[in-house]
């Protein structure tokens, strides 16, 4: 397929290009490079005879009816946003902007499109609209997200992705846009820009710097690798309905807490803290980087738990999470171990690990 793909150059989208192309696809990546966006993340493929990169930005209505009008895509998925809850708080305009506004000139774009199309060209024509589980607010202690759960979003990303859903949505309702919405729970793996809860911990410990953990550490979430919901990603392009929501996940609940725990275990197995951090005692606990964990203001209209229950992805397309717990948050910590250079980069740039949206 000729794949449009809107945010290539971020977390998910750089995993997701990467295994279109090996998939055999061809590729167009539209990024507008925003701070998250980064290009290094994509330079083992960038030279690939089936990939093209776009630089542009989709609240550029004119730019990206351009784009998508000369590339001519067979289906376009659609991952381009501002993705981080505590910015979001900071700044809400720029959310609006790119996940609400954004979207909707896609569409436009997109429903322009494929009212040129015809016969299989048309019938095979799909826009994935990739979301979050973060519309559907939280849970108790019980319970799972399912693809009818009515939406609840309570932070400014939140509800500026519930909103996009809804437009995307509207679009396949009202116009005929052959629309798949998917939405999934929270991601960890290679090229995740160092902001987000697994790459600050496992950077935190690599400085011997104070772990944050917010409020108590009892949230709960998800955990799904990256490479797992791509793989979603392009079964639902494939095999999916046009019209349906499907839900992913991980099946991988973790308390915050928890999880910290496990990944300063495996520093400690896979990066030692050094001679000179250790402190003149025999507690083995001196050298754990556990020592690092500090509790930290919890976040404004923090989300007790999240869980999705992804039993329809797996009954409908035959797809489900193949990392398990401890699989996935090793590979996760190796990688950032031996790719230093990519996220040392990022940390001599502008952003300094440092806490965003206290409000
Ligand atoms: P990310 O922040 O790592 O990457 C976002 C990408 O979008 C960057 O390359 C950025 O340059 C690009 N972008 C931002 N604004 C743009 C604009 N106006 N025009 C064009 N490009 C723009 O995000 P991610 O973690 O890879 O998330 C990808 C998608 O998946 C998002 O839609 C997000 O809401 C959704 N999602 C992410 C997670 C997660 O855990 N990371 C979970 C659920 C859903």
């Amino acid at each position: 397929m000729k794949l449009l793909i809107t945010g290539g150059a971020g977390f998910i989208g750089s995993n997701l290009v990467r295994m279109a192309l090996s998939a055999g696809h061809q590729v167009l990546n539209v990024d507008a490079l925003t701070y998250a966006g980064n290009l290094a993340s994509l330079s083992d493929i960038e030279s690939a005879s089936n990939y093209q990169f776009a630089h542009v930005d989709i609240t550029d209505a004119a730019a990206i009816d351009a784009t998508v009008a000369d590339y001519q895509p067979d289906a376009i998925m659609h991952l381009a946003a501002e993705s981080h809850v505590d910015r979001s708080i900071d700044g809400p305009d720029q959310f609006i902007q790119t996940n609400v506004i954004g979207t909707f000139n896609l569409l436009q774009s997109s429903l322009k499109h494929y009212r040129s199309l015809e016969g299989d060209a048309k019938d095979r024509f799909r826009f994935l609209h990739v979301s979050t589980d973060e519309v559907y607010g939280s849970l108790g202690e019980e319970g799972l997200f399912s693809e009818t759960t009515p939406y609840d979003p309570h932070s400014p990303y939140s509800a500026s992705k519930a909103s996009s859903d809804h437009l995307a949505r509207a679009w396949q309702d009202t116009y005929g846009l052959p629309v798949i919405v998917t939405n999934c729970s929270n991601n960890y793996g290679p090229y995740q820009f160092p902001e987000k809860l697994i790459p600050v911990v496992i950077l935190k410990c690599l400085r011997g710097e104070p772990i944050p953990v917010y409020g108590k550490g009892e949230n709960i979430r998800d955990w799904l690798y990256v490479e797992d919901h791509c793989r979603a990603l392009l079964t639902v392009i494939e095999k999916g309905t046009p019209g349906e929501t499907y839900n992913i996940g991980g099946n991988n609940e973790q308390r915050n807490i928890d999880l910290v725990h496990l990944l300063c275990q495996l520093m400690d197995e896979l990066a030692p803290r050094g001679e000179s951090n250790e402190k003149e005692t025999d507690s083995p606990l001196a050298t754990s980087h556990s020592q690092l964990i500090t509790f930290v203001t919890d976040r404004p209209g923090h989300d007790l738990r999240y869980a999705i229950d992804a039993s329809k992805i797996k009954d409908e397309l035959g797809w489900e999470p193949s990392e398990d717990f401890e699989s996935g948050f090793r590979k996760t910590v190796q990688w950032y171990l031996d790719n230093q250079s990519w996220w040392q980069d990022i940390l001599s740039g502008e952003y300094k690990l440092e806490r965003l949206g206290q409000n």
